[in-house]
C-alpha cells in the first residue's frame, strides 16, 4: 500500500498534471491520499503514519473521522467534549468496543455494526466524579446498572443510560491507581484496547487484524458473545481451531505490561491534532511504566503453536 501511494503522488509531476489547476494540485493529492487511506487496514495506517509529518497528519485526520463517526451516533458534540475533558482530568480511558471499531471499520461498514455502548475504565477514587459528569450530560442509572462478577481488580462498575436508553456508558473503576489490571482481566481480548485523548493502545493487535476475539478466564454468556459476533467479529473459546501460531496472543504465555512489549500503540494527535504530533511512541506513555503480569488462559490447544500444552 505504501508503494501505491508513493506512485500516485509521483505521477502528479509537472508534466502530467496539466488537467489540474495550480491551486488545486495540492488539495487533489491530499484528497486522493485520504481516499486511499479510507481503504487501508489499521496496520497499514499506522505504518503510513510513521513515514513523515504530512502522512501522519492525514492518518490522524482519518482516525478522527472514524472516531467521530463511531461516537457521534451516541453523543452530541458537547457531551463528547465533556467526556474527553474528564478522561484527561481523571486519567481514564475508553476501552473495548469503541477503540475496536476505530481500528476495524471502513467506509463500507454499516451503522448496525457499530457499538451502542461506551466503556470507560478509570483509576481508583474517581468513580464519583464520573457519576457527576454523566448526570450533567444527561445519562442516569436505572435498575440493573450494577454489574456483578467483574473480577477482583475492579472496585466498582455501573452502566449509565441515555434518556432514550438507546445507548449506555459503562464506568469501570479500578481497585488501584492503574487502569491496566481491570482492562487485562476483561472477558474478551477484543475488549483489551484503549483510547486516551491522544493515544490508542491495543494489547492483541494480531487478533484485531484477523477480526477475532478470544475468551479469557471469566465466564461469558451467550449475550456477551453475541455483542461481538453480531458485529461480524469471529469468537473463539480456545485456540483449537486457529490455523497458524498464536504469537503473542497465546493464552498460555505470561506477558508483562512494562515497556508495552507486543502492544500496538498509536499517537493519534487528539481531536485538535495538537497532542503527541511527533508520533514518539512510548515517550509520554504512563502505561509503559506500569508493571503488571497477565495471561488470559492456562493452556494452549493450538496445534501450530510452540506453547501448545502437551497432555499426557
Ligand atoms: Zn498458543
Amino acid at each position: 500500500m505504501h508503494l501505491i501511494i508513493q506512485s500516485s503522488i509521483t505521477h502528479l509531476s509537472p508534466n502530467t498534471h496539466m488537467q489540474y489547476s495550480n491551486c488545486t494540485d495540492l488539495y487533489s493529492v491530499t484528497d486522493c491520499f485520504l481516499h486511499v487511506l479510507d481503504f487501508c487496514d489499521w496496520a497499514t495506517l499506522v505504518a503510513i503514519s510513521h513515514t513523515n509529518q504530512g502522512a501522519r497528519d492525514n492518518v490522524h485526520r482519518v482516525f478522527r473521522e472514524k472516531l467521530t463517526r463511531v461516537v457521534s451516533r451516541l453523543l452530541e458534540n458537547w457531551q463528547f467534549r465533556a467526556i474527553f475533558r474528564q478522561l484527561d482530568v481523571t486519567g481514564a480511558m475508553i476501552v473495548g468496543p469503541i477503540p475496536w471499531s476505530v481500528m476495524t471499520i471502513d467506509v463500507d461498514t454499516p451503522d448496525h455494526n457499530l457499538p451502542n455502548d461506551i466503556n470507560i475504565v478509570t483509576p481508583i477514587y474517581t468513580f464519583q466524579s464520573w457519576v457527576n459528569l454523566l448526570q450533567y450530560i444527561g445519562y442516569c442509572l436505572v435498575d440493573g446498572s450494577n454489574l456483578p462478577n467483574m473480577g477482583i481488580t475492579i472496585g466498582n462498575a455501573k452502566r449509565f443510560w441515555s434518556p432514550s436508553q438507546s445507548s449506555s456508558i459503562l464506568i469501570i473503576e479500578s481497585c488501584s491507581p492503574s487502569i491496566l489490571s481491570p482492562v487485562l482481566s476483561l472477558p474478551f481480548t477484543s475488549e483489551m484496547s484503549l483510547i486516551s485523548t491522544s493515544r490508542l493502545y491495543c494489547f492483541y493487535p494480531s487478533l484485531v487484524k484477523e477480526n477475532m476475539t478470544l475468551s479469557g478466564f471469566r465466564y461469558t454468556s451467550d449475550d456477551e458473545i453475541a455483542r461481538w459476533t453480531s458485529r461480524g467479529v469471529k469468537h473463539f473459546y480456545s485456540t483449537y481451531e486457529w490455523k497458524k501460531a498464536c504469537g503473542s496472543a497465546c493464552p498460555a504465555i505470561w506477558r508483562c505490561t512494562e515497556g508495552l512489549l507486543g502492544v500496538g500503540e498509536f499517537a493519534w494527535g487528539g481531536m485538535e491534532n495538537d497532542k503527541d504530533i511527533d508520533g514518539n511512541m512510548g515517550s509520554s506513555a504512563v502505561l509503559s511504566l506500569t508493571q503488571f503480569k497477565w495471561r488470559i488462559g492456562i493452556c494452549c490447544v493450538n496445534k501450530h503453536c510452540q506453547f501448545r500444552t502437551q497432555f499426557l
